[in-house]
């Protein structure tokens, strides 16, 4: 009996990411295998994207090319709650589902294309199927959002925040540890709001009690020996907490944490969670006691109702701040976001001003940070090798989205490997270093 092959798409974020592999991890269970073409799958499965306009646009063109080069697509992911938007454009999807329906996923696959009778349970390895290389994964620890930000629809799509329980997360990372991975990701909407939905109820791990808390799954975390890197942390007031664990290296010493604007009338206006905290004397704070610490962020520059002396303040915070990455966007609004209906929008041409002065500060600072590593010896993960040697991560830079570290030469190391490397050369971005022992 022919074996049902499924092709898979999967667009967004790194919480998409994660819903793409619980998809797939339960299909292969069942049996199913995933094939890398079209042309080879007998149904296609497209996982969405609806965060901003540019998102959904990119989603509906995936659709109609898996329509056009196989013909049989089943939709899910965020974009699935905008289903006529779908239909409208693709009538021929077999079904759309939204965010986080795994089981309504898999049910219609089950419909359109059977599984066999005799599933392979066998076939799945343990740690599930990662879409990430083998050697870092991504740990979702909740899904959804209990914050109203006025220009995000997540709460709509994904709901309010459902945490996993502490041991099964860990039950998770142990296992993906044990597979090979060297660095765990954490992800969810609002990752230091953990686990406030079950009141930190007390699971177990090991036989082990553990709160589901931010701290005390940071500090578990810490004992499986791997790169703990934790995204999406709001500044509340417990999250210094964590600052120590960074500063004994059990976890790395990064934090994203999203800002997205410095001015206290905006931040209202955002609706932002943390937003009154004093965060630049919070920051001088955290890196008094973890000198090391990487700061990652991200702003929204042209928020309806922005002055000019609000922007101000923004570039001043920056300069103040002196973060290590930043990511930086114009405001547009969203379908269904509460800010689309905030008065006073800020010219395009005025937000594009705003964003390139922004960047070109935010550069020179980045740098700045950067050119301070040279001649510091760090421990690096291999991501890749090529011909001109390997392309490695430091402690400071998240895959995808922050710098690399290129280590001319070195093709003998591999994939996965760590590196003690010294640094030699720095642009904006990223670090040019040479083996320490050589
Ligand atoms: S914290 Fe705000 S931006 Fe983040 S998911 Fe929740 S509502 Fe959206």
């Amino acid at each position: 009996m022919k074996t049902p092959r499924i092709g898979f798409v999967s667009l967004g974020c790194p919480k998409a990411l994660v819903d793409s592999e619980r998809i797939l991890t339960k299909l292969r269970a069942e049996g199913y295998s995933l094939v890398p073409t079209y042309q080879d799958a007998d149904l296609v499965v497209v996982n969405t994207c609806g965060f901003i306009d540019a998102a959904v646009e990119e989603s509906l063109e995936a659709i109609g090319e898996a329509l056009r080069e196989n013909g049989k697509v089943i939709v899910t992911g965020c974009l699935g709650v905008r289903e006529s938007e779908i239909r409208a454009r693709h009538p021929q999807v077999l079904k759309v589902t939204g965010a986080h329906a795994y089981e309504e996923v898999v049910e219609a696959v089950h419909e359109h294309l059977p599984p066999l009778h005799d599933p392979f349970v066998d076939l799945l390895p343990p740690e599930g199927i990662k879409l990430t290389p083998r050697h870092y994964a991504y740990l979702k620890i909740s899904e959804g959002c209990n914050h109203r930000c006025t220009f995000c629809i997540i709460p709509s799509l994904r709901g309010n925040l459902v945490s996993r329980p502490i041991g099964e997360v860990m039950a998770e990372a142990e296992r993906l540890v044990a597979a090979g991975v060297k660095e765990l990701l954490v992800v969810s909407q609002d990752t230091s709001a953990y686990g406030v939905d079950l009141k930190h109820r007390t699971d177990f791990w090991g036989g082990r009690p553990l709160k589901t808390r931010f701290y005390d799954l940071a500090k578990a975390l810490a004992e499986l020996g791997v790169w703990v890197r934790m995204h999406y942390v709001y500044p509340y007031p417990h999250v210094d907490d964590v600052i120590p664990l960074m500063a004994e290296g059990k976890i790395l010493p990064y934090l994203d944490i999203p800002f997205q604007h410095a001015s206290a009338r905006i931040l209202k206006l955002m609706k932002r969670p943390a937003a009154a905290e004093n965060i630049l004397s919070r920051i001088a704070e955290w890196r008094r006691i973890c000198p090391e610490l990487v700061l990652r962020s991200t702003f929204i520059v042209g928020f309806p109702g922005e002055t000019e002396a609000d922007f101000e303040q923004l570039l001043a915070f920056l300069q103040e701040a002196q973060l290590d990455r930043v990511g930086c966007f114009t405001y547009s609004p969203v379908k269904g976001a509460a800010a689309n209906n905030l008065p006073d929008p800020v010219p395009e041409a005025v937000k594009e001003e705003r964003l390139a002065r922004f960047m070109a500060a935010q550069a020179e600072i980045s740098a700045s940070r950067l050119q301070s590593k040279i001649g510091r010896r760090e421990t690096v993960l291999v991501d890749e090798v090529v011909e001109e040697g390997a392309v490695a991560r430091s402690r400071a830079d998240a895959p995808e989205i922050d710098g690399q570290v290129f280590i001319d030469g070195a093709t003998h190391l591999k994939v996965g490997d760590w590196a003690e490397v010294i640094f030699e050369e720095a642009d904006d971005h990223d670090l040019w270093a040479h083996l320490a022992d050589h």
